[in-house]
């Protein structure tokens, strides 16, 4: 038996299917019975979504080798399988297996919980299946995902009414761009940016048809290069690859004291790659930094911009939903100055994964990289494929408009504003409680810190930047030590991120992230949180490691 494929092992309890025309009709039409094993998940998954997740999912952590023993066979089953055994398969090895992304306690990463309405109306997208591609094969999809789109835009760029009556459905202009996500949207956002520098001309056909060496010897251009601070996204350097860039000129430019790009090194960069013939496809404004939440000066970075005659992008994949809080969206302000802005649905709009939008100040930007087949995509029609990277792309749309509508802007309201005030609640705990150091006062709802001792925290302050790196080395291993176990236990878990701090002259440090995004997150989850790292610090093993520190001098 050591060769049978995984699948097989978990079947040999069960009789097999037998593949036949019949039973392939029946799983196209029949649903499952209510007292199925699917059904009776599906009555369950209906009932209370929270349960299901709260039971089915085991906290204990199994190593990833033993759960990849689960998924191992290499062959596609020879022979088809029974609905309920599968399912049984799904319930124990993955379910089971899978992380609690919506528990209140797990407040590390940009995973947010869904609202109820989601599971049910994701359903009816599925069912219709639609391909946005096109009209054809998508219908009423289409004007609606323009609406969105309109509305984001109109979140952002606040245009009058006559400016969507006039563009929102206008075959020759697209107001944005709906993605799989927020890297999809910047590589977007970035695509338009260089090919409207390149633009057709007298003798030139443009870099979308002639490509990047014939656009560079046209422009008299040695390199080009998008700017963005030490902050940047990594979606960025992906984004210059793609796009013939390359990774190594996504130029970086060091940050303040408070995290956000240094105007005058953003300036000063740019006179140097401009005299040195290196053209600047984009400058891009962070908006929600995805380690610290810090917004750049956008309005400043906006001027910088157009000192350069540059394209400006904000990436708000984060940050943007700020915007429907009149409470916090003036820490956006300038974003309105950008050419383009992206922001993630999958994020701070509670939509379920593989939802990110760029919208464009001008609506004929994307014009830049039209494209027309034939047989799909003709010249003039409304079509938003002509204007995606993707082809076949779902009707996630609907999903947004669904929130947009259920939600309501005073809803978002609500919600971002708790999100905020909760950050800023538990950077005080911390900043309160004598062995935590608060290494990033949040401005939205995103914030760092690291567990020093007390004691710690006073030599730190007393000694030279040598000294503190030797310190700082070894709180590194400690803190890193303490968020890994955090996560195995299951109970809760925050992430972990490096990065130079300012305090420490520039020395990186590794400190703990939180993402407050769960409304079900309450200060009760925090203090828990914060009472189970001291008592992870306290243990054997890190007590060993942070006794390393000389406190006597
Ligand atoms: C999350 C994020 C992205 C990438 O978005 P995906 O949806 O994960 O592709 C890009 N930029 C920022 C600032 C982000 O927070």
């Amino acid at each position: 038996m050591k060769n049978t494929p995984a699948h097989l092992d978990i079947l040999d309890s069960h009789s097999l299917a037998t593949a036949s025309l019949e039973n392939l009709y029946r799983i196209f039409t029949v649903p499952e019975a209510p007292n199925s094993t699917l059904g009776a998940i599906d009555k369950e998954i209906s009932d209370n979504l929270m349960g299901f997740l709260t039971d089915r999912i085991v906290a204990r952590e199994r190593s990833l080798k033993a759960i990849e023993a689960d998924f191992s066979g290499s062959q596609i089953p020879e022979v088809p399988q029974f609905v309920s055994d599968y399912t049984d398969f799904v319930l124990e090895k993955l379910v089971a297996q899978s992380v609690h992304t919506a528990a209140p306690g797990f407040i590390g990463h940009m995973a947010t919980p869904l609202p109820y309405f989601m599971l049910p109306l994701s359903r009816i997208m599925v069912a219709l299946n639609q391909n946005l591609v096109k009209i054809e094969t998508s219908k009423a999809f289409t004007p609606l995902e323009r609406q969105v789109l309109g509305m984001l835009h109109g979140m952002v760029y606040e245009q009058s009414d006559e400016f969507y009556a006039e563009n929102l459905h206008n075959s020759e202009r697209a107001l944005g761009s709906f993605c799989s996500g927020g890297t999809t949207a910047n590589i977007t956002a970035l695509w338009v940016a260089r090919n409207r520098m390149f633009r057709p001309t007298e003798g030139f056909q443009g870099l979308a048809k002639e490509g990047i060496a014939a656009a560079m010897a046209h422009a008299n251009y040695d390199r080009l290069a998008i700017v963005v601070s030490e902050r940047g996204h990594y979606s960025l350097s992906k984004a210059a690859d793609v796009l013939g860039i390359g990774r190594n000129n996504v130029i970086s430019v060091p940050t303040d004291a408070s995290s956000k790009i240094s105007l005058d090194a953003l300036r000063a960069t740019c006179a140097e790659l401009t005299a040195n013939g290196t053209g600047i496809v984009s400058i891009v404004g962070i908006a929600g930094a995805t380690e610290t939440g810090q917004v750049d000066p956008l309005t400043e970075m906006a001027a910088v911009a157009q000192e350069f005659g540059t394209h400006f992008h904000v990436d708000a994949a984060w940050g943007g939903p700020t915007l429907l809080s009149n409470t916090y969206k003036h820490i956006l302000k300038g974003i309105e100055l950008a050419d383009s802005v992206t922001i993630d649905a999958h994020k701070q709009l509670y939509v379920p994964m593989g939802a990110g939008m760029v919208v464009f100040k001008n609506p004929s930007a994307l014009g830049a990289v039209e494209h027309h087949a034939e047989y799909i995509l003709r010249a003039g029609s409304k079509d938003l494929g002509q204007y995606s990277i993707e082809g076949s792309r779902p009707g996630m749309a609907m999903l947004v408009h669904a929130a947009f509508h259920i939600i309501g802007r005073k809803g978002y309201e609500i919600i971002i504003d708790q999100n905020v005030q909760k950050a800023k609640t538990f950077a005080r705990m911390i900043a309160a409680h004598p062995d935590f150091e608060l290494i990033t006062d949040p401005e939205l709802n995103i914030l760092n810190y690291r567990y020093v001792p007390a004691a710690v925290q006073a030599k730190l302050a007393a000694v030279d930047t040598e000294a503190q790196k030797v310190i700082n080395d070894v709180l590194d291993r400690a803190n890193r030590r303490m968020q890994k176990q955090q996560r195995a236990a299951g109970k809760t878990f925050v992430s972990r991120t490096r990065f130079s701090q300012h305090r420490y002259g520039g020395q990186p440090v590794s400190v703990f992230r939180v993402v407050m995004a769960n409304p079900m997150t309450t200060l009760e989850t925090l203090q828990i949180i914060l009472d189970e790292q001291v008592e992870l610090a306290g243990r054997e093993g890190t007590k060993a490691i942070l006794a390393e520190i000389p406190l006597e001098s």
